[in-house]
């Protein structure tokens, strides 16, 4: 007999982590009881996959577990948030006991591994879907956002671009991928990496910050927009991985890197001056990062190669 909704938390969900000292009451109450810090802004950000839409249905549910916690934490990573506090609303079809040990293992994995506890959540019947609400914190004032980039700031990027939206044309059947070259590249779509130490070191001297989860151009459309600047892109600077540049033309390498989504790294601005802290703060956490652009006056994103301005379709990910 399928075991009930109780059970379920208990089995899989309750228990799962040594309780962090902030966390007066977690799973099990009828509210999670938190104890933030002094002088600290609380981070809160909420996301929704569902499947067929988000994901594949027949994603591996560890993938699932992971990512679905990855790419929220992306998002306070942008902030500067440090991670604190997990909650999990999860609608499910049936009760499938594989595949809650394998979501569950993927999902504590990143939990573990980033710091951030899981304090309470849903269980629900339907199409299956998850929820989930991160929340972190950045002590007051020092928070990164969208629209504090200026006229002469830098525009940077850690990591690479368009590793993630490759692997899933190949996953549509669209490109083929060298044998050698998969596992990386599935890695990247599936275990993608938050770059939390990039952001709170960042905390200090970028001026505007986003991550990339709908592709570069159209998130940094935000930050141009928020910030009341143009941001111009050489195009020939995108940091592209090598097994990246291995399975693409150039011409499929550009679109991707500027429009794939999932990329999960940080896009940020910093003024020149402030550059040098940049590269130093950095390097100490061992992400790598690249200036690809500059932020000019006007509005709005502009692409140049060789010194040209060229056309591009920056849609990206457009979600209705
Ligand atoms: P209530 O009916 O009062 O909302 P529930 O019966 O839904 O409470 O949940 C019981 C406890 O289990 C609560 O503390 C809730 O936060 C927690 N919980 C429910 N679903 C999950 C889940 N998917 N992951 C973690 N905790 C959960
Ligand atoms: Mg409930």
């Amino acid at each position: 007999m399928a075991i009930g909704e109780f059970e379920l938390i208990e089995r899989y969900f309750k228990n799962r982590q040594q309780s962090r000292f902030d966390v007066v009451k977690t799973i099990g109450d009828d509210c999670a009881l938190l104890a933030p810090a002094c002088e600290q802004l609380i981070a809160v950000s909420t996301d929704t996959l569902v499947s067929g839409v988000h994901f594949f249905d027949d994603m591996p549910a560890d993938a699932l577990g992971y990512k679905a916690l990855a790419a929220n934490l992306s998002d306070l990573a942008a902030m500067g948030a440090d991670p604190s506090w997990v909650s999990l609303a999860l609608t499910l079809p049936e009760i499938d006991e594989p595949w809650l040990e394998g979501f569950s293992e993927g999902f504590f994995d990143a939990a573990d591994y980033y710091g951030i506890e899981l304090i309470g959540g849903d269980v629900t019947r339907g199409p299956l879907s998850i929820t989930l609400t991160v929340q972190g914190q950045v002590p007051k004032g020092l928070q990164l956002t969208r629209d504090n980039a200026r006229i002469g700031d830098w525009i940077c990027v850690t990591g690479t671009l368009g590793d993630a939206a490759l692997a899933l044309e190949s996953l549509y059947g669209r490109v083929d991928i060298a044998d050698d070259d998969v596992d990386y590249l599935i890695n990247r779509l599936y275990r993608p990496t938050p770059r939390l130490r990039a952001g709170q070191v960042l905390r200090k001297v970028a001026s505007a910050a986003i991550d990339l989860s709908d592709g570069l151009a159209s998130d940094l459309a935000h930050i141009a927009r928020q910030s009341g600047c143009k941001a111009v892109i050489d195009i020939d600077s995108l940091p592209l991985s090598q097994a990246f540049k291995r399975n693409t033309t150039l011409d499929q390498a550009t679109k991707l890197a500027l429009t794939g989504g999932e990329d999960y790294e940080l896009c940020f601005t910093v003024s020149p001056t402030a550059l040098g802290s940049v590269e130093s703060a950095l390097a100490h956490t061992k992400t790598s990062f690249v200036c690809i652009g500059q932020m000019t006056s006007g509005e709005g994103i502009e692409f140049k190669k060789n010194n040209q301005v060229v056309e591009f379709d920056h849609r990206g990910f457009v979600h209705f």
